[in-house]
């Protein structure tokens, strides 16, 4: 086949007059009847690879996929390519006879180019019959990482794909292609497909457009998502959620607050998915909010964010996820938000299933947990973790995520380094990482008892550092290329060639610090991580605090009872120029806005006028209101002077969520007379003690004041009577 063939054919089918990436390669080498293996990115293009050598080559291709939907848009496409109807076809158990006589009549008579088929239906006798009975050019396998249980998407019905096309024609050249593939994988892919042979095209995994962030998942997630979509406002997006439940829940959130968000999930009827997912399209709704139902074979190019509410459960899912965003090559940013909780929640789901599944789930979950936690280049990680070399200081998208428009300082960690490759060494290399850790630390277990390596010279030699810190360069060793994760044995650590000559000669090693992601105090809003999209004004920040100082000196009273500082934070997030506005703040009732709240609004409004701030006006986070008859019941409760162990009884709730309740009531501006109860259980002269310290006092901290009375009052008292103080002066 000469040049023109090709090129000419890629015109008349396809109107194209260029081939993308690796194309023009994978497709000579399918010409040439070679097994060829591709490995591309979602977008790449690998329909094409096959598509066109099935229209050039004689006979019939066919072409396993996992999803039937996908296989029936694949045929309409190729169809509308061609005059003949008969171009392409679906074998499934969805047609009927007659539909079925009219598949084989056409391939029977060389019209038909393209056969898809599941992989269920190759393995009927009376399909594969048929099939060894006519011409086929090429087997090609699509989504071929299914074929793996190291992949995000094992099917089992692929793992006999070998011994059926062997029985349909065993001199049948096999084409394997997917979007997402470790070296694991790929190794499984080829091995399951009997093609170690094949020619293998890998494109770069890079997506250089898109930008990668973690940030901490706090209970304020519906407020961290709600900004995040405003501030995208009429951008298209997707969110992922892990539960059918949060996906409703957060899809109404978002209603609430006005943005167009649908809900798509598997337990929506099939009318109400399909007209979710064509509101999307169409663009009728800008957001939806899904489980990972969503997005297979959502071919959207302008989804510009991608959120995820839950971390997935590898980091080959959550390629594939973030992959949807941005594959027009414009902005696409991926937002994650993490805490350690979800991966043990990820973990009891898995503990049900068998021990060799469990294994690898934990497995893919360590690295979850190592992307979300480190500190060096996301897309480094990312690349090396799909067996890609990425050099984040000239790689294109070098500095497109969190990490490296925010570092961390850089620490020497040479001698460190050298201590953890000598242990993994004198350890006979036989410990995955967290037992690396003790060992360094010098923790025992049994395992480390049975191997009696807690009589060795070197244990604990590192227990000066935190095992964190070690977990953390360990780490940066497996990215550095020092170490390796040897993934037959679920993760034990290996040295590389490169590990071992730095032991024999070690250059300097800098290691970054990894993230911390503590749980949040619960008395605390979190603050967003330095210098992200939507931290607060810090100088308008400054400014309220200065406003808030006055506003106190004048009145004598302590600060924080005029406005906490989470108030203040979220007023240099949502600029509220008005009173109303002002109540929507966090922390702050209508009460509490119309008392102090008149000179903080006219700040705001001069601020925005000087710095021409765009107000994002209607940022106001909404909930959707579940905790308001709460509230209603405890104000109205503790109106008839009820006793408050009987309002938390009534309710269900533990004391302290109970208090927690009163001080949110009375720290937004309502007044809540808790004086029937306080003085049963303080008296005067104690209420009077407590009284002159809260007034006194620089903030309304509970810790402080416990120290301050040095144990004369529990927690419990403290925090009643601070909501007595707070309702008295405040209110
Ligand atoms: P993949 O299966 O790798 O995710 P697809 O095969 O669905 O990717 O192709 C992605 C998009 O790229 C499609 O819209 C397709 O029409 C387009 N495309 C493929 N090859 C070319 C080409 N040579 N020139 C222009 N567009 C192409
Ligand atoms: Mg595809």
């Amino acid at each position: 086949m000469n040049e023109l063939d090709l090129y000419a054919s890629l015109k008349k089918y396809f109107g194209f007059t260029q081939f993308k990436g690796l194309q023009e390669d994978v497709i000579r080498s399918i010409l040439s009847d070679k097994n060829t293996f591709v490995i591309m990115p979602t977008g790449g293009g690998k329909s094409l690879c096959y598509q066109l050598p099935a229209l050039m080559k004689e006979g019939t291709a066919i072409v396993v996929s996992p999803l039937i939907a996908l296989m029936k848009n694949q045929v309409d496409a190729l169809r509308s390519l061609s005059s003949e109807e008969g171009i392409a076809h679906v074998l499934n158990s969805s047609l009927n006879k007659t539909e079925v006589k009219k598949v084989k009549s056409d391939i029977v008579s060389g019209v038909t180019k393209l056969l898809y088929v599941a992989p269920e239906s190759l393995t009927k006798e009376e399909n594969v019959d048929f099939l060894n009975s006519v011409t086929i050019s090429f087997v090609a396998i699509d989504e071929a990482h299914c074929i793996s249980e190291w992949g995000h998407d094992f099917r089992p019905e692929y793992r006999n794909l070998r011994k059926i096309i062997q029985r349909i024609g065993d001199q049948i050249p096999i084409i394997g292609l997917t979007a997402t593939a470790t070296p694991k994988v790929q190794e499984d892919i080829l091995k399951n497909l009997g093609i170690q042979d094949a020619n293998t095209f890998k494109a770069s995994f890079n997506r250089p457009n898109l930008y990668y962030e973690i940030r901490p998942k706090t209970k304020n997630v519906d407020t961290d998502i709600t900004r995040f979509v405003k501030q995208n406002e009429g951008k298209s997006g997707i969110i992922y959620c892990l539960s059918r439940k949060r996906v409703e829940e957060l899809a109404q959130t978002l209603q609430v607050n006005g943005v167009k968000a649908v809900p798509y999930h598997a337990g929506l009827d099939a009318k109400t998915r399909v007209k979710h997912q064509d509101m999307f399209l169409m663009e009728d709704a800008d957001v939806v909010v899904a489980t990972i139902a969503f997005g297979m074979g959502i071919d959207k190019p302008d989804v510009r964010f991608v959120v995820h509410n839950d971390i997935p459960k590898s980091i080959e899912s959550y390629y594939q996820e973030t992959g949807r965003a941005g594959r027009d090559g414009g902005e696409g940013h991926c937002l994650a938000f993490y805490s350690y909780k979800d991966i043990e929640k990820l973990e009891k789901f898995m503990s049900g299933k068998p021990v060799a599944e469990q294994e690898i789930g934990h497995a893919l979950l360590q690295e979850v947990v190592a992307f979300a936690e480190t500190s060096i280049s996301r897309r480094k990680f990312i690349l090396h973790y799909f067996g890609e070399e990425f050099d984040n200081e000239t790689g294109e998208g070098g500095d497109m995520d969190d990490n490296m428009r925010h570092p961390k300082k850089k620490y020497e960690a040479t001698d460190e380094a050298v201590t953890i490759l000598k242990v993994i060494k004198d350890t006979n290399q036989q410990y995955k990482s967290k037992e690396v850790v003790n060992v360094l630390v010098g923790n025992v277990n049994a395992l480390i008892k049975s191997h009696r390596t807690d009589t060795q010279p070197f244990f604990g030699v590192g227990s000066s550092q935190e095992p964190t810190y070690w977990m953390a360069l360990l780490r940066q060793l497996l990215v550095a290329g020092y170490l390796r994760k040897d993934i037959e044995t679920y993760g034990v650590i290996k040295l590389t060639e490169g590990g071992l000559n730095f032991l024999n000669a070690p250059s300097s090693f800098m290691m970054t610090e990894d993230h911390s992601y503590k749980e949040a105090n619960d008395d605390t809003i979190v603050v967003n991580q330095k210098g992200s999209a939507n931290a607060a004004d810090q100088n308008l920040f400054a400014l309220l605090k200065a406003e808030r100082k006055k506003v106190a000196d004048k009145l004598s009273l302590p600060p924080f009872v005029i406005f906490q500082d989470p108030s203040l934070e979220d007023m240099s997030l949502k600029y509220p120029i008005s009173l109303e506005e002002l109540s929507n703040v966090h922390g702050v009732g209508e009460g509490k806005a119309k008392k102090y709240g008149t000179s903080f609004v006219a700040l705001i409004k001069q601020y925005v006028e000087e710095h021409d701030i765009t107000r994002p006006d209607d940022f106001v986070v909404k909930s959707t209101g579940t905790n308001s008859a709460l509230k209603l019941y405890i104000i109205q409760s503790v109106d008839r002077k009820l006793p408050l162990s009987d309002i938390a009884d009534a309710k269900g709730l533990e004391m302290p969520e109970f208090i927690k309740e009163m001080e949110a009531i009375v720290y937004s501006g309502t007044k809540l007379n808790i004086d029937y109860w306080i003085d049963e259980v303080l008296d005067e002269d104690q209420q009077e003690e407590i009284h002159e310290y809260f007034l006194e006092a620089e903030t309304d901290r509970i810790d402080e004041a416990m120290e301050e009375f040095d144990g004369d009052y529990d927690d419990e008292e403290l925090r009643l009577y601070r909501i007595k103080f707070i309702s008295q002066v405040a209110n």
